[in-house]
Order: C-alpha cells, then sequence, then structure tokens
C-alpha cells in the first residue's frame, strides 16, 4: 500500500529518530534545574531566580553577538554542576530531554577539568556523568522512549591538561567513554599545542574529534586533520573556504575540501549555534546547505542547547523550511552520523537498520 508522507511538522520531526554527535553538557540544562541548583549548592551569582526568565536571559546572551555575554552563561551553568549529585542530576536530565525528543542516540561532551573548583576529582566528575546517563537511559525507558548515550571528555584548548584528559578517557572507555575533543577559543590556540595527546590517542586506538574550523579558518581545519589525526570536526564550517566557483559556474574543491570529502571526514554542523557565535550570518547563508548539496559527511546537531534555545527536533524543522529538506535528506544527515559515531561498527549498523531505517520509512509512507 502506498501511503502519503506524513507532514514534516514539527511534532512528527519529534518523533522521527535522530542522532546527536555534538552536544555540550554545561550547554543543555534546564533553566528551573539551574536555579534549584544554585540554592542546593549556594551559588549566588544567578542574574534571576525566575525560570522563564532565566530562560529567556541565556537565550539573549547567546543573541547578543558578545562573545564575553555567551561566555558568561557557562560560567553559571558550570558553576552549579561542581558536586557529584548535580552532575549526576543533570546528566539524568539530559539522557532523559534527548530520549523525549526523539534522539535515539548521542554522545554528549564535557569537561572534566571544569568541574573540580570545590575539590571533586576529575575520576568522580567522570563516574557521576555515566551514572546520571544510566539514571537518565532508565527514566527515558519508562516512558517508552529507547536512547544510548555516551560520554566524550573535553579538554580546554587553552589549558595544559589535555594529555590527563586524554588518558582519562582511555581509563574510562570500558566503562562507556568513547571519545576525546578539545574545545574553546580557536584563535591563538593551534590543535597542534596538544599533539602529545592526540599522539597518545592514536596509540590507544581512540577516537578523537577536534572543534576546528567554527570562526577560524582552515588552518585550523589542516592542523586538526593533517597534524593531529582528528577522526571528526567539530563544526569545520569554514572548510567552505575551500570551494570556489569554476569558470562555468560549478563549485570546486581545492585540495583541503576534496580530502575531507574524498576522506568521508564527518562534519559536525551545529547551525544555529553558529548564527549566534557569528560563525555565519543566518540559516539561510550557513554553509551546511552547499556542503550537503555536495555531499560531504554533514551531521545537524544543536551544541548548547540552554543557550541556543535549540532540540535536535527544533534544529532539523528549522533546516528542512530553510531549505526545503524532505524526510529523505533528513535520514540522509541521521544515517551520516549514525555512521561516524565512535560506537562499535556493530551496534552502529544495527540502529541504522532496526531504529533509523524504519523510523524514516514509517513518515515517509
Ligand atoms: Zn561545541
Amino acid at each position: 500500500m502506498v501511503g502519503v508522507p506524513a507532514p514534516l511538522a514539527e511534532e512528527n520531526i519529534r518523533t522521527a529518530p535522530k542522532v546527536l554527535l555534538h552536544d555540550h553538557l554545561d550547554g543543555g540544562l534546564r533553566p528551573a534545574t539551574v536555579i534549584e541548583l544554585a540554592q542546593a549548592t549556594g551559588y549566588d551569582k544567578l542574574p534571576t531566580m525566575d525560570p522563564a526568565e532565566l530562560g529567556k536571559w541565556f537565550n539573549e546572551a547567546a543573541y547578543s553577538g558578545s562573545l564575553e555575554r555567551y561566555l558568561e552563561t557557562f560560567g553559571h551553568t558550570v558553576g552549579v554542576m561542581q558536586t557529584a549529585d548535580a552532575v549526576v542530576r543533570v546528566a539524568a536530565e539530559c539522557a532523559e530531554d534527548l530520549a523525549l525528543d526523539g534522539v535515539v542516540y548521542a554522545e554528549v561532551r564535557f569537561a572534566p577539568e571544569l568541574h573540580t573548583e570545590q575539590g571533586l576529582p576529575l575520576e568522580e566528575v567522570v563516574e557521576a556523568v555515566l551514572e546520571g546517563f544510566r539514571v537518565g537511559t532508565e527514566l527515558a525507558a519508562a516512558q517508552g522512549h529507547e536512547i544510548k548515550i555516551c560520554p566524550l571528555l573535553t579538554a580546554m584548548r587553552h589549558a595544559a591538561r589535555s594529555l590527563e584528559i586524554a588518558e582519562l578517557a582511555v581509563r574510562y572507555r570500558d566503562q562507556g567513554v568513547l571519545g576525546f575533543d578539545i574545545a574553546g577559543a580557536e584563535a591563538g590556540f593551534p590543535p597542534t599545542r596538544h599533539l602529545d595527546a592526540f599522539e597518545y590517542l592514536r596509540q590507544q586506538n581512540a577516537h578523537f574529534t577536534i572543534h576546528a574550523g567554527e570562526a577560524f579558518g582552515l588552518p585550523s581545519i589542516w592542523e586538526a586533520l593533517q597534524w593531529c589525526g582528528a577522526d571528526r570536526l567539530g563544526h569545520g564550517v569554514r572548510i567552505v573556504d575551500d570551494v570556489s566557483v569554476g569558470n562555468d559556474g560549478e563549485p570546486k574543491l581545492g585540495r583541503l575540501a576534496a580530502y575531507v570529502r574524498d576522506k568521508r571526514i564527518p562534519l559536525e554542523m551545529c547551525p544555529t549555534s553558529n548564527v549566534h557565535t557569528g560563525a555565519a550570518d543566518s540559516l539561510a547563508e550557513h554553509p551546511i546547505g552547499l556542503l550537503a548539496k555536495l555531499r560531504f559527511r554533514v551531521t545537524v546537531n544543536t551544541d548548547n542547547r540552554l543557550m541556543s534555545g535549540v532540540s535536535m527536533t527544533s534544529e532539523m524543522a528549522a533546516l528542512a523550511s530553510t531549505f526545503g529538506y524532505d524526510w529523505a535528506d533528513l535520514q540522509w544527515f541521521t544515517v551520516n552520523a549514525m555512521k561516524s559515531a565512535f560506537l562499535g561498527f556493530d551496534e552502529r549498523l544495527e540502529l541504522i537498520n532496526d531504529v533509523i531505517k524504519p523510523g524514516y520509512a514509517a513518515l515517509m509512507a
């Protein structure tokens, strides 16, 4: 029987299986939780104690175009995540929120070194996140939503603890930590500052992604791939600078862009977040449109759900209405992400064949 595809409305996109590879734990708290944790832990620096106003304040700071204001938001979320209990709660709610949004597989990253202000050891930060993900997965399953969620450990690129964090990631891989990342301001802090961490990870057969080519240009992407050996690029938006228009009016790839496309290097794109940080002027002008058309290995991600006021559903819906994507396109982004996950091959295949493809097939017919 041939049916009619479901309309591309948010409530239908929410039921579609989605895969998320780039999401920051300290960027996805519920506003009410920020307030309750502030009260519980004696944190007194929040701009307001009203959940609705606080949510709005985070959005406005993200939209303000001021990096200082944007970074201030993380001061608050990280500020209330300094105890094991607080970290467990935030991680549990993250798993639950993503599952209820229809995310079936997620890799969520956090920087253990940012949660040690009150003496919490790095190991306990990692264990609290793992415990929270376990609790949240169970809470979601009880509501009929299956999710597999795994942490990535982030090191801050301006700091000097990347080797220590890389070793921590490897030590916890049998407990479910799937990989490593470096994040923070790109300009002035090239990824090659952390070569010892990346060399160690490669020798340990471990996976890593690097925030590169967000605000900063092609050299950052080139270093991340050819010096550091990154498996994926966090954002990678500026790879579009290596795509020009030839005399025949057709797009022409430079050597680095061709390498990225030929090698199927996954781009963890976060369109709305890029508009907020100024890496793109608008969604319509975001390079994801061209890069997807040229069949780069493009994936769609949220980055910071609280600050940007987004979910995987809202991001997919915004892209569909901006670029005219249909269910087949949304499935393509999702399969791209699942293929690019740091999860083992057999588990990736199982999710693609048993969850993602049947889910989209039901929506398309
Ligand atoms: Zn990010």
